[in-house]
């Protein structure tokens, strides 16, 4: 795993697998980008060019390398091009069954000294790696949304990962130009933990009628200096993404803040799961808040 990684493959083009296909394109890896709904990978090769086109409107980019960055990048409906893959980052909805069945396919037709990524916001590496034959190329890359922009990678290091994968982990956020962090493979790891508990209590709070959305928010941005508040975090990273990390941390960690807020599960099954929704705790409109969601305020008797 010594040679830097050329070709990538990123399985799931939705809010993050689009994102992470951009930065590995961008840095030089040809990448394809895979989902198995036509209609989203359209949609996130159509994203990926409206971002480039906006940084090289901002004169973050020149247009050479916008289209180098577009002539590395390739879309697919099928798994397929995994068998000539230096590198998988899996980015498919947060359900352990759905990841394990993936990399156990990924480990059938991968080359040798692949890197095997899932880019989970808090499942078990070990648990992934356990689908495959060879869990010591098996690691966490947790991008964070939206993924051009943050840059914080965390590296997630499961009981198996070898010392040569972590390196190659490492080598790539470097080529990434991201920040890495390395986590142990504990539930939610350093981020997600503290982020749903956090999210988690805003979204009581709001069910008790403490305070309004915008309110709540309000307070953690200007009090404690958070870019976002909790409840527009929750909007951005998708509520029933939320909702399956919060099921999945209560099951490992048994803690109360842990127990999703049933304001989140009816959201979610109203369908108004965010930003990509158009609503959630907020209504969204051209990607931005445009007030607040009559279905999230709390209900009267
Ligand atoms: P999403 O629902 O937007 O996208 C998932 C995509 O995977 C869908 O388009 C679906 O069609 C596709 N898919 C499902 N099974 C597939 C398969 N077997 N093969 C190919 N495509 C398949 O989800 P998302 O928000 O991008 O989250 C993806 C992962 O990233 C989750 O593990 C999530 O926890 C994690 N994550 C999300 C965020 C965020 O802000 N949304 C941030 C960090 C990490």
């Amino acid at each position: 795993m010594s040679a830097p990684i050329q070709t990538a493959v990123v399985v799931g083009a939705g809010t993050m697998g689009h994102g992470i296909a951009q930065v590995l394109a961008q840095a030089g890896i040809s990448t394809t980008l895979v989902d198995l709904n036509p209609d989203v990978v359209k949609i996130g090769h159509a994203k990926i060019v409206e971002n480039l086109d906006k940084g090289v409107q901002k004169g973050k980019l020149s247009d050479a390398d916008r289209d180098a960055t577009l002539a590395r990048l390739r879309t697919a409906t099928t798994t397929a091009p995994l068998s000539e893959a230096d590198l998988l980052v899996e980015a498919i909805p947060e359900r352990l069954e759905l990841k394990a069945r993936l990399f156990a396919e990924a480990d059938a037709v991968m080359p040798a000294g692949a890197m095997l990524a899932s880019n989970t916001s808090s499942l078990s590496i070990a648990a992934i790696a356990a689908a495959t034959k060879r869990p010591d190329a098996v690691i966490g890359l947790h991008f964070f949304n939206p993924v051009h922009i943050m840059k914080l990678l965390e590296i997630v290091r499961g009981p198996l990962t070898s010392e040569a994968t972590l390196q190659a982990a490492r080598d790539l956020a470097q080529r990434l130009n991201k920040t890495a962090i390395v986590v142990n493979d504990a539930p939610g790891f350093a981020t997600s933990r503290l982020g749903i508990c956090l999210g988690n209590e805003a979204m009581r709070m709001l069910e008790e009628g403490v305070a309004s959305a915008a309110d709540i928010d309000a307070a953690m941005k200007l009090g404690y200096g958070h870019p976002m508040g909790p409840l527009a975090l929750s909007d951005l990273v998708g509520l029933d993404v939320r909702l399956n990390i919060s099921e999945g941390l209560f099951t490992e960690l048994g803690t109360d803040g842990f127990r999703a807020p049933r304001l989140l599960k009816r959201l979610v099954t109203l369908g108004h799961v965010g930003k990509k929704a158009g609503r959630g705790f907020y209504l969204w409109n051209n990607g931005e808040i445009v007030g607040e969601n009559p279905a999230a305020r709390r209900q009267p008797v």
